[in-house]
């Protein structure tokens, strides 16, 4: 008993100090709960919502969200391994997936495992616009945000239960991690992160789908039709969403900066 108590006072202790660098914004962020713990439930928990979700294969769509995400993961490791993060991304194992569900959602779990559903498509409305959702998904799982967006408790909760994978037994544990990383809003609108993590992903997937050689600005006119068809949903969800207009003139501002990113990368040309 004695042991056991000092042990999980030990495992408490690697909790708090444990830290990793935001590669994009070089800042100390908090990494509760490891990599080598998060990814395996991770992958777990998408495997699992790809079984109980409809996967959408074989149609232009479905070929276009793999497509894109292809090449922002690739935008991703060229940065990455250009800025000194070479081997940032080994553990990843993309995937891309469209589900067919009327909800305006996408999200992208630690390890790259991408959903898009089929409810976003007619706002991002081609290609770049697609881009734009992708890269700013792609930028809060680079960034580590899911982790931070869980309260103390539960990232001890499913720290506790990480090592032996127990999650899938455990709806408690399923449902932090499903809430920290976008699934199942019950709202039929992409969940926001903190104010300070909206505009963290935004600017990250701002460089990301430029490197991927789509015009930047097109991000703007994504979150000008995704303000349009917010109107209607509830005020619990605007009251934590950031300002879009804020948002929009924020990224507007930052596309000369996300096109001399891709120019170092020697693309020049940028798909609308
Ligand atoms: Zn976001």
């Amino acid at each position: 008993m004695k042991v056991l108590k000092s042990l999980s006072i030990l495992f408490l202790g690697t909790l708090v100090v444990a830290c990793s660098t935001n590669p994009f914004t070089g800042k100390q962020t908090l990494a509760l709960v490891p990599n080598s713990q998060i990814l395996p439930m991770a992958f777990q928990q998408y495997q699992e919502f790809l079984t109980e979700h409809k996967v959408v294969t074989n149609t232009a769509n479905a070929r276009m969200v793999k497509n894109v995400g292809q090449k922002i993961a690739a935008a991703a490791e060229r940065y990455l391994n250009a800025n000194g993060y070479a081997g940032y991304l080994s553990d990843y194992r993309w995937e891309y997936n469209l589900i067919d569900s009327p909800e305006v959602n996408a999200w992208c779990m630690p390890g790259g495992k991408i959903v898009v559903y089929t409810g976003i498509l007619p706002i991002t409305k081609d290609e770049a616009g697609l881009a734009a959702v992708m890269g700013h998904e792609v930028a809060h799982a680079l960034a580590n945000h899911g982790q931070q967006r869980m309260s103390a408790g539960q990232l001890q909760q499913l720290g506790a239960v990480a090592g032996n994978i127990a999650l899938a037994n455990n709806p408690e544990n399923a449902q932090i991690f499903n809430t920290a990383y976008g699934l199942g809003s019950n709202l039929g609108v992409m969940l926001p992160f903190s104010r300070s993590h909206e505009t963290e992903a935004d600017h990250i997937g701002l460089i990301l789908m430029a490197i991927a050689g789509y015009e930047p600005s097109v991000a703007a006119e994504l979150w000008q039709r995704m303000q349009a068809q917010e109107q209607g949903t509830p005020p619990e969800f605007l009251s934590t969403h950031p300002s879009s207009s804020t948002r929009i003139q924020n990224i507007q501002a930052w596309v000369p900066e996300a096109k001399a990113e891709a120019r170092k990368f020697g693309v020049t040309s940028f798909k609308r």
